[in-house]
């Protein structure tokens, strides 16, 4: 085989193994977590303990109610019980009863405000819970066909790689250093097919005189515009 085409043949799974390679690196690095998600899950936790601090300020406020409603009924059971007989005792019963009762309103107050909260804090929690999910499925799903992508890529990878050992063992050292030293510089493409008369790869047209080494001939070949090798059969 001319050297070029050997060189042909290597920068072909050259150019595959570099682009599976490019691939693979980046669908490892969206297989990240998102920040969106990250961001989601912390804002659920913020919501989780806001709700639970409101909850808990709920049960205390029930609980200094329970205790300002039996202050008040023994209050009363005095006021109106019947065994207070001294009208300054009965006087002051009374003015228990009243401040105790202004005592329950403004508890009752307190305990209504503290359900609104709680029922604030829930739905926000229910909503962040739901962006979440959503954050989660979308993920999943995305996670899942990049995963697949990754495990057809990484098994193809073994094969291409002994492909492209044999493809450079096949070339006589010389021209590989050449073409090592050429690719880089190339954007990957070293060698370019012809297309008629043009090189493939610029799309500039080749002199004949070259055009028929390029076709037959043992030498090397360089396209005049890009520079890269040219081969053609
Ligand atoms: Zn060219």
């Amino acid at each position: 085989m001319r050297p070029v085409m050997l060189l042909a043949r290597l920068n072909e799974i050259d150019l595959v193994v570099d682009a599976h390679k490019a691939r693979l690196l980046e669908i490892a690095d969206a297989l990240r977590e998102p920040a969106a998600l990250v961001a989601a899950r912390r804002a659920v936790a913020e919501a989780e303990a806001e709700s639970a601090r409101c909850r808990a300020a709920q049960e205390q406020l029930e609980a200094v109610q329970r205790d300002a409603a039996d202050k008040l009924s023994r209050a009363e059971k005095r006021l109106y019980g019947g065994l207070v007989k001294n009208p300054r005792e009965l006087e002051d019963a009374q003015r228990d009863v009243q401040q105790l009762r202004h005592q329950n309103t403004a508890v009752d107050d307190k305990l209504l405000e503290a359900l609104v909260a709680v029922e604030a804090a829930h739905q926000a929690l229910a909503q962040r819970q739901a962006r979440l999910a959503q954050i989660v499925a979308e993920w999943g799903a995305k996670q899942g066909a990049l995963r697949g992508e990754q495990a057809r890529l990484t098994a193809l990878l073994p094969g291409e790689l002994s492909q492209q050992a044999a493809r450079r063992a096949a070339v006589p050292a010389s021209f590989l250093a050449l073409y090592d030293n050429l690719r880089p510089r190339r954007g990957g493409r070293a060698v370019a097919e012809l297309d008629g008369d043009d090189c493939s790869a610029c799309r500039v047209a080749v002199p004949p005189t070259r055009l028929e080494e390029a076709l037959y001939g043992e030498d090397l070949v360089y396209c005049g515009n890009c520079g890269r090798l040219l081969w053609g059969e």
